[in-house]
Formats: C-alpha cells, structure tokens, sequence
C-alpha cells in the first residue's frame, strides 16, 4: 500500500522547495532541460520529494522502492534508480532525448517537443476551419 504523506505539512512544502532547487542543478550538471510538459515535471518533483521523505533518497517516483534485504532498515529501488539516474544519464537521454519519467531531456528534444505541439494546434485550428465550413 502507498504511504501516506502529508503534502500540504510545512515539511513536505520544504522538501519541494529543495527538490526543486535539486533538480535545476541536474538539469545544469547534466546539460538537461526540463521537458515541456509542466504536470508531469511537476508530478515527477513531488514523486522525488515524496521518497526522499519516506526513504531518505530521492528514488526515482516511476521505479517501485523496496526494503534492501542485505541492508536492513534501508530501501533500495527495484531498477536502482536514484535521480539522476544511471540508466537516464547512460542510455535514455543519450539515445531518446529524454529520461523515464519525462521530467528532464536534451535541449534538441525540447524543442522538437515544442514544434510538434505547434505542429498538432496547427492541426486543430485547421480541423475547426474545415467543420465550421462544412456546417454552413
Ligand atoms: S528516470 Fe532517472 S533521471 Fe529521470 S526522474 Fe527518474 S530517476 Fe531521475
């Protein structure tokens, strides 16, 4: 069962604020940035900021985190994913452009991301065009 955390506690507010101001630094070591979708950026934030408090390390949120058997009372993650993880920094972003939880990418994949949804309002507006010709 998921734990429960109070995410309105002046703890938890605190913890986003670090996790915030974490993730900026990995975005700025790693030559990242974030991805333009700002639910899931901020989902992925408050997911880290979540296990940080509940486990003491900013496991990654899309990774299940359990019990390390060879270190009792520690947790490890199922993948080892700690943020930045080896497995983003080695093989997803290198290869996709962007990490597993869709919070950080490369600058290229940014702003292919952005063209893209460009290219789909584009798309809508012209789709809307089209109907309301065709209702006349
Ligand atoms: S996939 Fe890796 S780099 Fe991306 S948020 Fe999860 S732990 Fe961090």
């Amino acid at each position: 069962m998921m734990q429960q955390i109070d995410m309105s506690s002046p703890e938890f507010l605190e913890e986003m604020e670090k996790t915030k101001k974490f993730t900026d630094k990995v975005c700025e070591s790693q030559g990242w940035v974030y991805s333009i979708n700002e639910d899931v950026n901020e989902g992925v934030t408050l997911g880290l900021a979540r296990h940080r408090l509940l486990f003491g390390k900013r496991f990654c949120p899309c990774f299940m985190v359990e019990p390390d058997e060879s270190k009792p009372g520690k947790f490890k993650s199922s993948d080892n994913r700690i943020c930045p993880c080896k497995p983003a920094i080695e093989k997803e972003i290198p290869e996709t452009g962007i990490c597993h939880c869709q919070i950080f990418c490369t600058p290229e994949h940014r702003e292919a991301q952005i063209k893209e949804k460009e290219a789909e309002l584009l798309a809508k507006e012209e789709l809307k065009k089209v109907s309301k010709e065709e209702s006349k």
